[in-house]
């Protein structure tokens, strides 16, 4: 596929004028993607701060579509969410990584430890088949539960008992939960501990401006807050040597970024992470 630009990705916005028309042509472009096998996985690594090892791979979606090369996940999820089409993608994600997973789990050369994140969006939460589905899958493909990662964002938790009780469901599985872009939507921060989640996710926004000594102070606060409340961090968005310093010395456990790795295709992250990694 080519590669991702701003061009490829504006592709439907710059054929259809009309607002409505693109959303409608995307949602059919999209189910057709489903059945066609035009998704994609790729796969970003995480390390842990202070050995540098990998403990971690987060799948994030992409649309390889026949004529436009590689769609970023931001121009087609949206639609998918605002359609029932979330409900089968996000199977499908589910499906997939954990199926890639345990592949990687059998090839590996040494002990395999590191954990494997899937995204979910908050309307998931209302599929009343998602347990079934996920318990279905660490089956079908072996996964212990406490291996597999599911990031949420924010906006799950301000919807309804309905959607606390279907993260409380899967957090009884014994699979772990992030809340993922952690920081930039306060609204429930009162209510955190009332949610199952275990591992925060500091969205890149903060680890990204630490030259401005606010910024510098609101990532140490954030820090500091998740630390005292028992979660794990994980620090998105390190691009820089110091980028990784800095959070690796506010006691961030885990560190993704372009510093150290851009998502890969499955092959490339297996070649690059897996096979060659120092045992
Ligand atoms: P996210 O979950 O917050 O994922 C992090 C995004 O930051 C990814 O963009 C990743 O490629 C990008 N990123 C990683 N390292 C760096 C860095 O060092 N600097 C910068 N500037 N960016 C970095 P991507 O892959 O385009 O995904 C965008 C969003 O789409 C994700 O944000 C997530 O909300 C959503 N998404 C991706 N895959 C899925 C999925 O399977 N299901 C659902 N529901 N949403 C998904
Ligand atoms: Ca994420
Ligand atoms: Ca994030
Ligand atoms: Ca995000």
């Amino acid at each position: 596929a080519k590669a991702m630009g701003r061009n490829q990705a504006q592709f439907y916005s710059r054929h259809f004028h009309d607002q409505v028309e693109s959303r409608i042509r995307i949602e059919q472009d999209l189910k057709k993607a489903l059945d066609q096998d035009q998704l994609v996985l790729f796969y970003q690594p995480q390390v842990d701060a202070r050995s540098m090892a990998l403990v971690g791979v987060e799948a994030l979606i992409r649309w390889d579509h026949p004529d436009i090369g590689l769609i970023p996940p931001d121009e087609f999820i949206p639609v998918a969410e605002e359609s029932d089409l979330i409900h089968e993608l996000g199977q499908w994600v589910l499906d997939r990584a954990c199926q890639q997973f345990s592949e990687w789990r059998q090839t590996s050369p040494k002990p395999f430890t590191f954990s494997i994140a899937a995204n979910l969006s908050a309307r998931q939460l209302k599929d009343t088949g998602l347990v079934d589905h996920l318990t279905q899958c660490l089956n079908r493909y072996q996964i212990p539960a406490n291996q597999l990662e599911l990031e949420l964002t924010e906006s799950s938790l301000e919807s309804s008992l309905a959607a606390l009780d279907m993260l409380k469901s899967l957090s009884s599985l014994g699979v772990n939960l992030a809340l993922d872009d952690f920081g930039t939507g306060y609204s429930s921060l009162a209510h955190l501990k009332e949610y199952p989640f275990n591992i925060l996710k500091i969205d890149k926004a903060f680890v990204q401006h630490i030259e401005s000594e606010d910024q510098a102070s609101l990532l140490k606060a954030i820090c500091s807050f998740a630390h005292s409340l028992g979660y794990e961090t994980v620090a998105e968005g390190i691009e820089t040597a110091v980028h990784r310093d800095i959070c690796a010395d506010l006691g961030v456990k885990r560190l993704q970024g372009y510093f150290f790795s851009r998502p890969l295709p499955a092959s490339e992250l297996e070649a690059r992470w897996i096979q060659s990694s120092p045992s």
